[in-house]
């Protein structure tokens, strides 16, 4: 059973952290453990656009946890990167890690659930990155999980499912693995 560990980042905690990390463990049948929060490291933080930079923290991570398959972070501050002044969701390959800004995606939420719309898009970022590290790429599809969004609109507008042509790609990495045989 593959292991992800979830870590906290700054200011991060809430009672959805617990239903988050729920369906985290329900969807990839994976075992999810949390750690205690950490403080992302100082020497990410820049001064003048009062953010922290994606890559550094996705790397700093696997600092924490060499035994784990994947490590996700869920940090309470903005994030920036060479590519985007605003990061919703930061992967690093080399680190099979994975960060996500729940500070960005706490922007602009609205209807009368707005904490289930918050981890809706919480949990629809960490499939799209756990999929990206198993090795599936950005699907053009715009209600695929793997559609990677420009937007929160885009974001709440897609599914937290993979679309059959993403699922058929996954169960072929899988199969390639030889982590599941095939047919079966
Ligand atoms: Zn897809």
């Amino acid at each position: 059973m593959r292991r992800i560990l979830v870590v906290p980042m700054g200011r991060v905690f809430g009672p959805w952290l617990e239903r988050f990390l729920q369906e985290l463990s329900d969807f990839w049948r994976a075992q999810v453990e949390l750690t205690q929060p950490v403080s992302p490291p100082a020497a990410a933080f820049h001064p003048r656009l009062r953010k922290f930079f994606a890559p550094y923290l996705a790397d700093f991570l696997r600092s924490l946890s060499r035994e784990v398959d994947f490590v996700l972070g869920v940090c309470g501050e903005e994030l920036y990167s060479p590519r985007s002044p605003m990061v919703f969701t930061e992967i690093s390959f080399s680190a099979r890690s994975a960060l996500v800004s729940a500070r960005n995606l706490q922007e602009f939420l609205f209807g009368p659930e707005p904490e289930s719309l918050f981890v809706d898009r919480l949990r629809k970022e960490a499939i799209r990155a756990l999929g990206h590290l198993l090795g599936l790429g950005s699907c053009p599809n715009p209600r695929c999980v793997m559609h990677p969004p420009s937007s929160l609109m885009e974001l709440d507008l897609k599914g937290t499912e993979f679309c059959p042509e993403c699922q058929m790609r996954l169960r072929l990495v899988q199969v390639l693995r030889g982590e599941v045989r095939f047919p079966s």
